[in-house]
């Protein structure tokens, strides 16, 4: 249709006016510290007041979350671990009893490889103490001692939202699933308020919403070796790309790496992997899936990738050998390959 344009000139006022009065809409990149880490977050065409309000709901989310999901500091994760220990029963919020029922199914399907009951065996190699370092390796006695009594959130027992332990040895440390549940909570929040497209990154791991620019969001995976990214690959709306790495957190005792990342069963740190990054739809499988591959390393793979049902898993072993599920190597653009 053409216009005349006795019509074209009235159209273009009229869109002027409208295009003056609408609040302009540009992507925004804030950077908050939560976490012991750097949380970025972008968000895509949006007016400065929608970036302002969801970053301060995002960081009263962050704020709640710091406090009450970590062992070693004042906050609720720090009761119930002292109710655990003194054997009595404590009421926990829905929000960490749902956090702990998927970490004691995650912890049954991966055979044990995901236990966010080794509170104390992160302690006894002083791993929470970071700025306070170990400088020996636990006592062999006193690791089989805990071992002995295997410590994980099978042993405990829930009345609604009430819990109890039966082993007062089992101290909860959510850190191999936190971040995946911070994202998912992050997810439900800014949908709901109609925040379309954006992306969240703690520290390396995270999660998209919608699109960035009008496209797919293509995203870099780390490397261990390097600062330049592995591969790429695109991620889809809700998905979520999370790694575990060994190279990342660890203490340097008599001039060894111990990494962060713990075999429950054996009590030592991993070695033979240096990282295992997940893509998945449900952060927080994909957070626990990437710590229990971790542990489980190139020999027990598939067997994990199965028991958790991934479709998207690569895992680099300490040689620089790599294991990827084929959904994975089909997803992958390599640029470095190691
Ligand atoms: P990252 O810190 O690299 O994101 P993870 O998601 O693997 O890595 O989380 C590591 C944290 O999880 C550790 O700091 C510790 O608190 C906890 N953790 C270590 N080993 C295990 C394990 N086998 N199962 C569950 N949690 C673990
Ligand atoms: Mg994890």
């Amino acid at each position: 249709m053409r216009l005349s344009r006795r019509w074209l000139r009235p159209l273009i006022a009229a869109t002027a006016i409208l295009g003056a009065c609408a609040p302009a809409e540009r992507d925004y990149h804030h950077e908050i510290l939560a976490f012991s880490t750097y949380v970025s977050v972008t968000f895509y065409a949006v007016t400065e007041e929608e970036s302002r309000i969801a970053l301060t709901q995002l960081e009263a989310l962050f704020h709640d979350v710091d406090a009450d999901w970590y062992p070693w500091t004042p906050g609720e994760l720090q009761r119930i671990n002292a109710a655990i220990a003194a054997g009595e029963r404590i009421a926990v919020s829905e929000r960490l009893a749902s956090l702990m029922r998927a970490a004691t199914a995650y912890e049954q399907q991966s055979q044990g490889r995901f236990n966010a009951g080794l509170g104390r065996l992160i302690e006894l190699w002083g791993l929470h103490e970071m700025a306070n370092p170990p400088t020996r390796i636990p006592n062999a006695d006193e690791l089989a001692a805990l071992l002995q009594t295997a410590p994980g959130l099978h042993s405990l027992s829930w009345q609604g939202f009430e819990l109890s332990s039966s082993n007062p040895e089992l101290m909860i440390d959510l850190g191999g699933i936190a971040k995946g549940a911070i994202l998912e909570e992050s997810q439900i929040l800014l949908r709901a308020i109609g925040m379309d497209n954006a992306i969240v990154n703690i520290g390396g791991d995270l999660i998209v919403i919608g699109r960035a620019r009008g496209r797919a969001a293509r995203i870099g995976i780390r490397s261990p070796l390097s600062d330049t990214p592995l591969a790429r690959v695109v991620i889809n709306d809700g998905e979520s790309v999370i790694t575990s790495g060994s190279y990342e957190r660890f203490v340097e005792i008599d001039g060894t790496r111990y990494t962060h990342i713990l075999n429950p069963i054996s009590g030592l740190p991993v070695a033979h992997t240096v990282s295992v990054t997940v893509v998945d739809d449900d952060p927080v499988l994909a957070d626990a899936a990437a710590t229990a591959l971790m542990v489980g390393g190139a020999g027990e793979f598939d067997m994990l990738v199965e028991a958790l049902n991934l479709e998207y898993a690569l895992l680099i072993e300490a040689g620089g050998d790599t294991r990827l599920t084929p959904g994975m190597r089909e997803r992958l653009q390599w640029i470095d390959q190691p």
